[in-house]
């Protein structure tokens, strides 16, 4: 798989979690550097895009160097590099796209400039198969506030469907309760529900491990339904081995 995301200095979240991630499934990762950011586990310190002429250089060599069964997109810093990024799946024949829609990092600090946020919606969006925003990045992609009960998700969640993405996985786990519960919504077919134990534990880059594996089970050959589940099923996993250890 071709994974396209910044690396975090701290390991925590980006590129560092999702090579290990495709690793884990016995998938070889490709990588396209968006950005280099220093991060601690609890603040963002410097956040430097690589150029979008030398994030479209490296998948192009990425691709060059071998098949690729699937693309994972993550952070892309700035709306040059979104357009870069849709210019080379374009040249390219049809691969499975999953889009973890990097907004900002849990310390608040953000990874997409405006701009950016306006391309992802016009121009990358239509080039995804699936997109996985959380509740917040949801609002934001839907220009709505933070739904706040399961029709404003599915109506915000069918925003996202008619921009041009057809399958958007709304992730629950910032959600209260018991169970975190992601849903998948897709044209035509009623919301389908993927839930987990909500376990007492923090960690972070659990978008960037989530959409990783995924893109690296569809890289795999399994269906969007499998994938979702294998990949929430891999996410529980960390979140057990991560209760009452460190929050990495
Ligand atoms: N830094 C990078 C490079 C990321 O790709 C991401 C999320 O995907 C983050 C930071 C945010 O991670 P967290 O929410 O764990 O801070």
């Amino acid at each position: 798989m071709l994974i396209v995301a910044g690396s975090d200095s701290s390991g925590g979240a980006g590129i560092a979690r999702d090579v290990a991630t495709a690793t884990r499934f016995g998938v070889g990762a490709a990588l396209a550097v968006t950005a280099i950011t220093a991060q601690t586990h609890a603040a963002v310190i410097a956040v430097e895009p690589v150029p979008a002429s030398l994030v479209a250089t490296q998948m192009w060599a990425a691709l060059a160097a071998g098949p690729i069964g699937a693309v994972k997109v993550g952070m892309l810093a700035t709306a040059e590099t979104v357009q870069a990024v849709v210019d080379v799946l374009a040249g390219i024949p049809a691969v499975a796209v999953v889009v973890d829609p990097v907004l900002a990092s849990s310390s608040g600090a953000r990874l997409l400039s405006e701009p950016g946020i306006e391309r992802l919606r016009q121009a990358l969006l239509p080039a995804a198969l699936l997109i996985t925003p959380n509740l917040l990045e949801l609002a934001i992609l839907a220009g709505s506030d933070v739904a706040r009960s399961d029709g404003e998700i599915a109506r915000q969640a069918a925003r996202l469907l008619g921009m041009g993405c057809p399958n958007v996985l709304v992730k629950g786990g910032h959600a209260d309760g018991t169970l975190s519960i992601d849903t998948l919504f897709a044209p035509g077919t009623p919301p389908r529900r993927f839930a987990s134990r909500r376990r007492d534990a923090t960690l972070r880059g659990t978008g960037c491990m989530l959409s990783s594996a995924i893109a690296a089970h569809l890289a795999l050959g399994h269906d969007m339904a499998a994938a979702l589940s294998a990949a929430k099923a891999y996410l529980d996993d960390m979140f057990a081995a991560a209760v009452g250890g460190r929050q990495t």
